[in-house]
């Protein structure tokens, strides 16, 4: 144990759920199934780039069986905005004859 990290060692950034050499600190907060036939996760994380004065984003991920995983950073201001788009997105998508749920079980 030679090295200035300890693999498992705990972040010194309070919230961070990561140990180890990491990029970016990370606690995470919900994994919903999102995609079509549950074919993918969303996770929902705080993240925050290990770096000078980088702010505590929103990270949303997606994860499916087919493809790596893509994550994005939102800045915390904008979120609401990306949350009420979405959910008026929803609506209309429901209005319009959206997916239904286990529809053929
Ligand atoms: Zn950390």
């Amino acid at each position: 144990m030679t090295g200035p990290v300890d693999r498992n060692a705990a972040c010194s950034v309070k919230w961070c759920d990561e140990t180890g050499t990491h990029t970016v600190h990370r606690k995470y907060l919900a994994s919903v199934k999102g995609g079509l036939r549950d074919g993918g996760l969303v996770g929902v994380n705080l993240a925050q780039r290990v770096q000078p004065r980088a702010s505590v984003c929103v990270e949303v991920t997606v994860t499916t069986p087919w493809a790596s995983t893509a994550d994005y950073l939102f800045a915390a201001a904008s979120v609401p905005e990306i949350t009420s788009a979405l959910t008026e997105a929803a609506e209309r998508a429901t209005e319009l004859g959206g997916t239904v749920r286990n529809q053929r079980d």
